[in-house]
């Protein structure tokens, strides 16, 4: 079936780090999505020029038709400043979506392996959509998150991320930083390496579900070091955001 256009209308944003803020969409005709879907938006000028770009969702299917993005601002982008530097409450936007059927997860789903989820920057989003959907269906096997960002200032979700791990034993969370050395920092402070899966992970089993996401450079060492870790790529789907 093919995905018609709509508007739909933010009825709030939510300024998560320097650079990016989450919208929150009103959808009238949604249908239901599965974590790690994404939707796109189009923009028109007066003048009837149109660009259009994809953003994963954030929220967990559970919350229906209230539908979240998380934008991160890109110097010089022609969509992503318009989204996080204008748009406002009240904006009603052209998107159409759930689109993909590939990169997602359900709770329900089996076998049910441990989740592995690996984050490059706004690579969080659609994980965070699945450890969303994750906290309303909780399941026994485990979930551990890596998620790598610049600084610690640049987290996104981060108190969210913390609360869901303190209060979920199966979750263990850890948070990268590669251009930073915070004082009385717990996670890392480097790139993503062999060594750090191997810290992580232990070596009890290498057969997780994994999901990863991030800039296309990120995704490719993660996925090439995973496997370098015993992980089948059969195991492995990535979401690219170029
Ligand atoms: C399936 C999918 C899901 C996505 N989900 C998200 C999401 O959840 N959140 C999100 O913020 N983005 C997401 N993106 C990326 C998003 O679609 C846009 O590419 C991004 O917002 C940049 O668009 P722009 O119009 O601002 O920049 P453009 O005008 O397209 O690009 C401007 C310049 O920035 C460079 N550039 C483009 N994208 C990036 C980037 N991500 N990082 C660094 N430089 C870049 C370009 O090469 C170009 O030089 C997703 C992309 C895909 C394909």
């Amino acid at each position: 079936m093919k995905l018609k256009w709509q508007i739909a209308e933010v009825t709030e944003t939510i300024q998560e780090t320097a650079q990016t803020k989450s919208l929150i969409f009103d959808v009238p005709e949604w249908q239901e999505h599965f974590a790690g879907q994404h939707i796109d938006i189009r923009l028109t000028a007066e003048d009837g020029y149109q660009v259009e770009r994809s953003y994963s969702i954030s929220s967990p299917p559970e919350n229906g038709q209230k539908v979240a993005i998380t934008v991160e601002r890109v110097e010089d982008g022609e969509v992503s400043p318009y989204l996080t530097d204008i748009v406002e409450k009240g904006y009603k936007l052209e998107l159409r979506g759930p689109i993909g059927g590939y990169f997602v997860w359900k709770a329900n789903q089996t076998p049910t392996k441990p989740l592995l989820l690996i984050a490059g920057g706004s690579g969080i989003v659609p994980l965070m959509s699945m450890l969303r959907h994750r906290n309303l269906n909780p399941i026994n096997s485990g979930a551990v998150l890596i998620y790598s960002a610049k600084a610690t200032a640049d987290i996104i979700y981060y108190d969210e991320l913390n609360e869901l791990t303190k209060k979920d034993g199966t979750l263990k969370t850890v948070f990268v930083v590669t251009r930073e050395q915070p004082v009385n920092w717990q996670g890392y402070t480097r790139r993503i390496d062999l060594q750090m899966f191997e810290e992580v992970l232990g070596k009890m089993t290498t057969d997780y579900n994994v999901f990863i996401c991030g800039s296309t450079s990120f995704v490719e060492a993660a996925a090439d070091l995973l496997q370098e870790f015993g992980v089948s790529p059969q195991n492995i789907k990535t979401e690219r955001f170029g």
